[in-house]
């Protein structure tokens, strides 16, 4: 380390990727420090992805308690405790961040719990306390953004669902996101009447058509009400503590809480950008290079922060990247083609690759097949709910380059698929791959016949 300097590395915020940045260089023998205010863990292990995924697991056991009379079982009406869910994920969440805790300690990273401020191209002040870096890297994710309409104060937003009081008896979410139809599942099946409002005519923009007509009539069949083309213009809240909202056709609906989730925004305030002119975009996410430097050679900046897609192996993934480049002299850069993900919805969408839409304007000529389906035990359940599947392929290569799945446990099958087209699969190779069987998954492997063809 340059004497000059207290650190060789001063990360600023706590998440996943400045977490991983942190472990990552200090454990190659750099001097490291991380500036983090609030419990280690970012929104993934705080308000994200692992507190909504055990939600989501607790919503599964309403239909599973129903789809259960079909296989011989009988029980009580069951009844269930928001309280004992909400606290029980909250120690969970506390046993990570104390995780988190430890591993930065094995490694010898020094936490400095405050807000840090760029004073500098080499110093961060923190409680008043300037602390000088060679490398200053910039790890502070995103917020949820409300827009500015009447009323928007009397709005939550996703980390606030995590720690409600009580569950409310009717909510009104508002978008069309991942973030709004996960939520909307798992409020629904926690008997909370539930009302999607989305300002388009079909949710999640930029999934696969097929995916997203298929999925608002999962949503409609469960008992959640959509509204497209819909924006609300209004929030009043009324003496009785309910809010009234107003439509921008003149209709007014009731409830006693709405949920915007409508994006996240660049969680840039107050950390000092202006007193050393880091470039941003409009919007506020900082521009960098491959390399994931900013216009301040000495400053870096990864994740949700950069505007590219918000996903937690996003920020890890680029943390290594980044990581390797600078310390390690690792010329090759992030691979950003085929990042599979998941939405939670009940059930589950997953994807990787390429939309129909997105491969038919890259390719000359395409086929797609496609499987629509009532899985095995739905035959049982009686449950009424369709399993989706389909594969794109690149006539010319025969390569698959796209999947998309809606269906129960996609998310988890989705993964080795996308192994398998990172790997470069054609669908010869899908086809010779013999199945599991009796699976939902193994369809992947027996769709012969393509329902169209350029
Ligand atoms: P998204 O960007 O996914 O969706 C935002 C939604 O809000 C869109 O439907 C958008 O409409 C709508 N919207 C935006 N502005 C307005 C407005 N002014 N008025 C009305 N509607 C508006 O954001 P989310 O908040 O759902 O999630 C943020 C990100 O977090 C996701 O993009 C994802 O990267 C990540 N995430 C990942 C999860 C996972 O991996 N399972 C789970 C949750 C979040 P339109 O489509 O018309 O623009």
């Amino acid at each position: 380390m340059s004497k000059s300097f207290d650190y060789d590395l001063i990360v600023i915020g706590g998440g996943s990727g400045g977490v991983r940045a942190s472990r990552m260089a200090a454990s190659h023998g750099k001097k490291v420090a991380l500036v983090e205010h609030q419990a280690l863990g970012g929104t993934c292990v705080n308000v994200g992805c692992v507190p909504k995924k055990l939600f989501v697991y607790s919503a599964h056991f309403a239909e599973d308690f129903d789809d259960s009379k079909g296989f011989g079982w009988s029980t009580d009406k069951p009844s269930f405790n928001w309280h004992t869910l909400r606290d029980n994920k909250t120690s969970e969440v506390h046993r990570l961040n104390n995780i988190y805790n430890n591993l930065l300690e094995t490694v010898d990273v020094q936490l400095i719990k405050g807000r840090g401020t760029l004073q500098n191209a080499h110093t961060v002040r923190v409680d008043n306390k300037d602390y000088t870096a060679a490398h200053i890297l910039l790890a502070t994710g995103s917020r949820p953004f409300i827009p500015d309409i009447p009323g928007s104060e009397h709005a939550l937003v996703s980390d606030d669902i995590f720690y409600l009081d009580e569950l409310p008896e009717k909510i009104v979410i508002i978008g069309g996101g991942y973030i709004a139809v996960e939520f909307a599942c798992i409020l629904n099946s926690f008997g909370v009447d539930t009302t999607l409002a989305y300002r388009g005519d079909m949710l999640l923009r930029g999934f696969d058509t097929d995916i997203r007509q298929r999925i608002s009539t999962e949503l409609i069949k469960k008992g959640i009400k959509c509204r497209f083309n819909s924006n609300v213009k209004s929030v009043d809240k009324q003496g009785n503590g309910q809010l009234c909202l107003s439509w921008d056709n003149g209709e007014s609906s009731k409830a006693d809480h709405i949920l915007f989730a409508t994006g996240r925004i660049s969680n840039t305030t107050n950390l000092g950008l202006n007193n050393v002119n880091i470039s941003t975009k409009n919007n506020g996410d900082i521009i960098v290079g491959d390399d994931y430097q900013t216009n301040i050679p000495s400053i870096y900046a990864l994740g949700d922060l950069t505007g590219g897609k918000k996903l937690t192996p996003v920020a890890l993934a680029e943390a290594m990247h980044f990581v390797d480049q600078l310390y390690h002299g690792k010329k090759e850069k992030m691979d950003y083609s085929s990042i599979p993900t998941a939405v939670f919805t009940l059930p589950n969408i997953a994807t990787v690759g390429l939309t129909e839409e997105e491969a038919r304007d890259k390719y000359t000529e395409i086929s797609i097949f496609k499987s629509e389906f009532k899985s095995l035990k739905h035959a049982l359940s009686g449950r009424d709910e369709k399993t989706f599947m389909k594969i794109i392929v690149d006539k010319k290569t025969d390569k698959v380059v796209g999947c998309h799945m809606l269906g129960n446990d996609s998310g988890e099958i989705i993964q080795g698929i996308a192994i398998a087209m990172k790997a470069g699969a054609t669908k010869a190779i899908f086809d010779s791959t013999v199945g599991v069987h009796p699976t939902t998954a193994e369809e992947f492997v027996t769709m012969r016949v393509a329902t169209s063809s350029d």
